[in-house]
């Protein structure tokens, strides 16, 4: 846990959010600012800043697991979704906790720009 970090105090409800999912090594909640009818923010529980810093790489498998689930319970696993992660500067990175936002609910666009 840092002591500083939004999605740690999420996880410790130390900060309230719409939790849909969690297990062992996942925690899942509805992005405050969607951007799609579907948007949510997989975070494991572990604090990692960025892809940068990923050492134990079963955290994707734990995290890419909740990911499946989660899209076929939001019933968007048939018509698809998106699943970006952004590290660092250039990809707009805002909170320093890794996570992948899954979208669904629309049609995206290509290049995502
Ligand atoms: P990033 O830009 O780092 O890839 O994504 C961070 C995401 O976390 C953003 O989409 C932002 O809306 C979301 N977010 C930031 N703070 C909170 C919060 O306190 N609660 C929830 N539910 N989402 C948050
Ligand atoms: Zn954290």
């Amino acid at each position: 846990m840092a002591a500083d970090c939004i999605f740690c105090k999420i996880i410790s409800r130390e900060i309230p959010s719409n939790i849909i999912f969690e297990d062992e090594k996942v925690v899942a909640f509805k992005d405050v600012n969607p951007q799609a009818p579907v948007h949510v923010v997989i975070i494991p529980r572990v604090h990692i800043r960025t892809l940068n810093d990923v050492k134990d790489y079963s955290v994707y498998a734990d995290l890419f697991k909740a990911i499946q689930h989660i899209a076929a319970e939001m019933k968007i696993d048939r018509n698809g979704y998106r699943v970006i992660a952004n590290c660092n500067r250039d990809a707009l990175q805002s909170v320093f906790h890794i996570h992948f936002h899954l979208l669904g609910g629309r049609v995206f666009g290509w290049p995502p720009g």
